[in-house]
């Protein structure tokens, strides 16, 4: 490891160089999705980042262990205490088990996240699964005297923590502004204050996923789980902690307060927050008609879309802007992102061709420097992406004949192209309809020219294609029509 890696950390508000706890081993925790509705846009963006982050990880030699976890259980409709929770509606309106909605998404998520090339985490937990874990920590924070039961459910006191300790530091809200104005609730609802947080709730008679605890059958407030299933598998302090700016507050905010109440210590060393979607410069929601899943995008089924656009365009679309800057997502800018991301792959695929010389009339050394560089400064994807071009227009200057290269340099770009577009970024080629298409077409017209030798008693050429396709692995059927092929 002879770089330094530096990663902003949102907590501090600035860059610190990464030292882990226990080097070679790496802890990251990422907020996964939560399973209800369509996998979208916002959906992409956190499992991009955070893949791209433990595939540089892994690549500076560190054994990552990658939590990703799934929210199926304690996400409510209004806010984290308010209303029934999404998945239970979706399995009383469908008449379904809630763990059948949850499978479904899980899968399609699943899905979603191999088309864009994303790896899968070393552990998915369900937060549905780890309910004793989180009856356990909600018990801690009671003991340490941090939380309250009322009326079989248990809340946060805010209040109290927040006179030892500070909530509110990582995202920077003044609470002392926040309980000034959200005063005491004199017995309207459970909690004392309206800023108090819910770390397990008492099942309404309608609700269908509850479980038995010390103070009702109930469930788990939406921020235990990271907490609880965070700790189980990477212990209670471990080294990065990620998920999207919109859970800074309260999700994250929640779990710091939840776990220096319970454990009377920080849990996480970095914290790291990529930024929001925009779309056509909106935010992207339901009510807005903007709000496009991947499948959709994928397709090109979408009313705001003029055209299909393949997951690893997405993919580079993403990548070609810095994680904490926004991106606004636009046909055109999708559009342009296509074509550089043939551009790359056009270059890398004659970059294989090249025949080298005895001597480089390019210059190849610094690029995989400048690339590490880039990448050691806060993963700064746009800035590798920009050095892969320029080398791109070198490999082009020498495939056209204008240039040559040696032995030694046309190895090295090829290891570095195969390290950064391939292994970090996680760029592949896709399978190409078009060329698929003409592929077909390719074997069809043999088999044609068969069919003709055939019908002239050519049964030298006839059988010369037959047998040069079988060995090529196609298995060729004659029918009374014709033929039928398959590879
Ligand atoms: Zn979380």
């Amino acid at each position: 490891m002879e770089s330094k890696f530096y990663i902003y950390n949102t907590l501090t508000r600035k860059k610190e160089e990464f030292k882990p706890l226990h080097a070679p081993h790496v802890g990251l925790y990422v907020c996964g999705p939560t399973v209800y509705g369509d996998g979208h846009l916002g959906h992409a963006r956190p499992a991009i980042t955070f893949d791209v982050l433990y595939r540089y990880l892994t690549h500076l030699g560190y054994k990552v262990r990658y939590v990703r976890n799934i929210t199926d259980v304690g996400h409510l409709e209004h806010d984290a205490d308010e209303g029934e929770d999404k998945i239970a509606k979706k399995a009383r309106l469908e008449k379904l088990e809630p763990m059948e909605v949850v499978q479904h998404y899980t899968l399609r998520y699943h899905k979603a996240m191999e088309k864009l090339n994303v790896l899968p985490p070393s552990i998915e937990p369900h937060a549905s699964g780890h309910i004793i874990e989180q009856i356990a920590f909600v018990q801690k924070i009671l003991d340490a005297g941090y939380a309250y039961v009322s009326e079989g459910s248990v809340y946060f006191d805010v209040e109290k923590y927040n006179r030892d300790h500070h909530y509110g530091k990582l995202s920077g809200r003044n609470i002392d502004e926040l309980l000034e104005t959200t005063r005491e609730l004199d017995g309207q609802t459970e909690k004392r204050r309206s800023i108090d947080f819910a770390l397990w709730k008492k099942a309404a008679p309608e609700h269908i996923m509850h479980w038995p605890s010390p103070w009702s059958e109930g469930f788990p407030g939406w921020h235990m789980e990271c907490s609880a299933m965070g700790t189980k598998y990477l212990g209670e302090e471990f080294d990065i902690h990620g998920g999207g700016m919109d859970l800074m507050f309260p999700h994250h905010e929640c779990e710091i307060a939840q776990s220096v109440a319970a454990l009377g210590h920080e849990t996480v060393h970095y914290w790291m927050h990529n930024n929001m979607i925009t779309i056509n410069g909106q935010k992207m929601g339901k009510s807005l008609g903007n709000f496009i899943t991947l499948d959709e995008f994928f397709t090109g089924s979408h009313p705001l879309l003029t055209q299909a656009f393949s997951p690893m365009t997405i993919r580079f679309f993403i990548l070609q802007a810095h994680y904490r800057s926004t991106v606004d997502f636009s046909n055109e800018a999708l559009q342009a992102s296509e074509k550089g991301l043939a551009r790359l792959l056009e270059a890398y695929e004659r970059l294989q061709k090249i025949v080298p010389a005895a001597q480089s009339t390019i210059d190849v050394k610094g690029l995989r420097d400048r690339c590490e560089e880039a990448m050691c400064d806060d993963l700064n994807t746009p800035i590798v992406i920009s050095h892969l071009f320029d080398a791109c227009k070198a490999i082009n200057t020498v495939a056209d004949g204008k240039g040559s290269i040696s032995a030694v340099d046309l190895e090295e770009l090829k290891a570095v192209f195969s390290l950064f577009v391939e292994d970090v970024l996680g760029i592949k080629t896709e399978a190409d309809d078009n060329k698929n298409d003409a592929y077909k077409k390719a074997v069809d017209l043999l088999l044609d020219l068969r069919l003709q030798a055939k019908q002239n008693k050519d049964w030298a050429t006839s059988d010369k294609i037959r047998n040069e396709l079988t060995a090529l692995g196609f298995s060729i059927k004659d029918t009374k029509d014709g033929f039928e092929w398959s590879l």
